[in-house]
């Protein structure tokens, strides 16, 4: 008798001892998710913390912005924590899809037998996925995400236990993942406002402020390290011309075409901006004259020789470019390599146009 009492109480007391312990692991996690922590690192200790408690081979939060509806955002998962964004096709996910239209926890028992798996089968039969618990984790009444379980184990089967532990854990992050969203989208916002504020509008090259930031810091980077320097200034020859036969809409789009050839013809560490109008400036680090001015004539040629869109004058377009270099000219400073190029655009322009001139007034070629 007193054998049986034993064995019914111990019955008893281990889901009470497992409800205790399950219920300071979701205390925990809200203290924290309550802590100034950064919302990203709150998601990472939630799911190790579940990798921890649940036997999963894999235990991920993936994130699903409402303006989204095919895809859903891997934020953090417990196997690679330096996954940020991994994105998911959730055509090939049917059990998250489920999980949001019923928000309401998605149990796969056996993922090769369940029929809702049947279209996915042959993706996830190889990676030998057993299990898959899909908890929709919901923010004022919205499913902002998932957290998703799986195991490769054949004979597991999450728990009742288990999955009511992870329906706490997911109320509780709801908090931190809907902060983690916010905190990117104003990441996003903030670095879309500085390229904006560097960028031309029209030619979507850099724009002249941040040009004066580059050659400021470029100039005495040459200094400082005894590096060639060299800046082209080109100018399309009687632009005007463009707007009065063919209308000021047309010309934008000629000056577009002609930032996005420019753009072809020089390198990632050169830097290329519009200078104003139909002016273009190209600062061209460690390079030396020579550099330049052949660089300078490529690109002579090659507008001489292009087609724009729009324009059927046979002639076609044609620039005037000037050149500075450092060494041989003395250049202090921005206004000095920016002067000595625009003296030597104004000598192509008053002997003729369409030629390179270098610095110190020598006609290069036509
Ligand atoms: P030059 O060979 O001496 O350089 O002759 P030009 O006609 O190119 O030079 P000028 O400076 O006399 O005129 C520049 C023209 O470029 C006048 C202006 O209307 C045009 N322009 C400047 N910015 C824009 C723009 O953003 N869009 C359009 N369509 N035209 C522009
Ligand atoms: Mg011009
Ligand atoms: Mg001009």
């Amino acid at each position: 008798m007193g054998h049986k009492t034993t064995i019914s109480k111990k019955g008893f007391l281990k889901p009470v001892r497992y409800a205790k312990k399950d219920l300071e692991t979701v205390l925990e996690l809200t203290h924290l998710m309550s802590s100034t922590l950064d919302p990203k690192e709150v998601l990472y200790f939630v799911v190790s913390k579940i990798s921890g408690t649940i036997d999963v081979t894999r235990c991920s939060i993936v994130s699903i912005p409402y303006e989204e509806k095919r895809h859903a955002y891997v934020i953090s998962t417990f196997e690679d924590p330096k996954i940020v964004n991994l994105r998911l096709d959730l055509k090939k996910y049917p059990e998250i899809q489920k999980a949001l239209s019923s928000r309401k926890p998605v149990v796969i028992r056996d993922a090769l037998k369940d029929p809702l798996l049947k279209e996915v089968r042959h993706i996830i039969a190889p990676i030998g996925i057993r299990s898959i618990v899909v908890i929709p984790i919901i923010f004022r009444n919205e499913v902002i995400g998932t957290l998703f379980l799986r195991t490769s184990k054949l004979n597991h089967n999450f728990t009742e236990r288990e999955i009511r532990l992870c329906t706490a854990i997911a109320n509780s992050a709801a908090n931190s993942l809907y902060n983690a969203f916010l905190h990117e989208k104003i990441e996003g916002e903030r670095s879309q406002f500085e390229k904006l504020a560097i960028t031309d509008y029209l030619t979507g090259l850099y724009n002249i402020r941040y040009f004066y930031n580059r050659i400021d810091e470029e100039i005495s980077r040459s200094q400082r390290y005894k590096l060639h320097i060299s800046c082209l200034m080109i100018d399309i020859d009687h632009f005007k011309k463009i707007n009065d036969n063919y209308g000021h809409r047309t010309g934008d789009i000629v000056l577009s075409e002609f930032a996005q050839l420019l753009k072809k013809h020089t390198r990632k560490s050169d830097v290329l901006a519009r200078y104003g109008g139909e002016e273009f400036i190209v600062l061209l680090p460690q390079t030396p004259q020579e550099a330049a001015v052949s660089k300078a004539e490529t690109i002579r040629a090659f507008i001489k020789k292009h087609k724009f869109r729009g324009i059927k004058d046979k002639k076609g377009l044609t620039v005037s470019i000037g050149i500075s270099s450092y060494p041989p000219h003395s250049v202090r400073n921005k206004e000095d390599m920016i002067t000595i190029a625009d003296n030597a655009l104004y000598k192509a322009k008053s002997t003729g146009r369409n030629r390179v001139v270098f610095g110190d007034g020598k006609i290069l070629q036509k």
